[in-house]
């Protein structure tokens, strides 16, 4: 309880009214041919599709203040990972953000979820009990990082956390899985055999109830700006050490201003306007 603050429901909640703000009227899918446009930070989607709020292995979460629209590509990796991961003896996955329908600003948490490929889920792979719907709006993601933040909780780690972490790298489209730094080491001392998939396990600031899932552009969207690969190798090193660090002495307060996002490519306003692409 409360330890997800990383996505508190008021934060979200205010994030949707803004992005509503700046989305204006368009409250359904851009129609069309799917068109991805933008970068990690900025950009939109036109031709979205919505994952059905329920199927084999997942049950989408937080309804009111979350958005299931993505790339077609997205929403089969979705319902993939609920197949593989029932298949697997994986408790039901709660999934809790996609993007919004026309993609665009929504969440002033992290920049991502613009472009309809990227996904929240939570990382309890316990056995769940079927929720109301009042409970799919109201349920909390339980933290699987100690407060110290250095590593992960024992009691709730288990192998089927370590096997959906694998089941999310290994993705036909997976370009990298953010989770808490202390999640990665926990999979860095534990994980034996193959390790590939380790290396589009990344270490990042909070995700320490949830992971965030990113797809790779399709091959097809040629508006659509990739992030450098992660770099070679399982990523078991200075890179993971370098967060924890930080735990130990803080870099001093930033002095500039945190840089704006960059300007929204000028393609997604008249989709985020509500106007049909040209
Ligand atoms: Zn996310």
């Amino acid at each position: 309880m409360g330890e997800h603050a990383d996505k508190s429901i008021v934060t979200r909640r205010i994030a949707l009214l803004l992005a509503a703000l700046i989305v204006g009227a368009a409250t359904g899918p851009a129609p069309g041919p799917v068109r991805i446009i933008g970068g990690p930070t900025t950009g939109c989607i036109a031709g979205a599709v919505e994952l059905p709020p329920q199927g084999p292995g997942y049950v989408t979460i937080h309804l009111a203040a979350s958005a299931f629209w993505g790339a077609p590509s997205t929403v089969a990796a979705v319902q993939l990972l609920g197949r593989q991961s029932q298949a697997a003896g994986i408790g039901e996955l709660y999934v809790e953000e996609i993007s919004r329908p026309r993609g665009g600003p929504i969440s002033g948490v992290h920049a991502a979820h613009q472009l309809g490929l990227d996904i929240d889920l939570g990382l309890d792979t316990r056995p769940k009990p079927a929720l109301t719907s009042a409970e799919r709006e109201t349920v909390e993601l339980p933290t699987l990082v100690r407060p110290d933040r250095r590593f992960v909780l024992e009691d709730r780690w288990s192998p089927a956390t370590a096997t959906l972490l694998r089941l999310a790298a290994e993705l036909p489209d997976t370009d990298r899985v953010l989770v808490n730094p202390a999640i990665k080491r926990k999979l860095c001392d534990s994980v034996t055999g193959n390790r590939a998939w380790l290396r589009r396990i990344r270490p990042w600031y909070g995700h320490a109830a949830h992971m965030h899932i990113h797809l790779a552009c399709p091959a097809d969207q040629s508006e659509c700006v990739s992030q450098p690969p992660p770099p070679a190798g399982d990523g078991c090193d200075a890179t993971l050490a370098w967060w924890f660090e930080q735990l130990d002495a803080p870099p001093a307060p930033a002095s500039e201003k945190p840089k704006p996002p960059p300007p929204m490519p000028a393609a997604c306003r008249p989709i985020l306007a509500g106007e049909n692409p040209s």
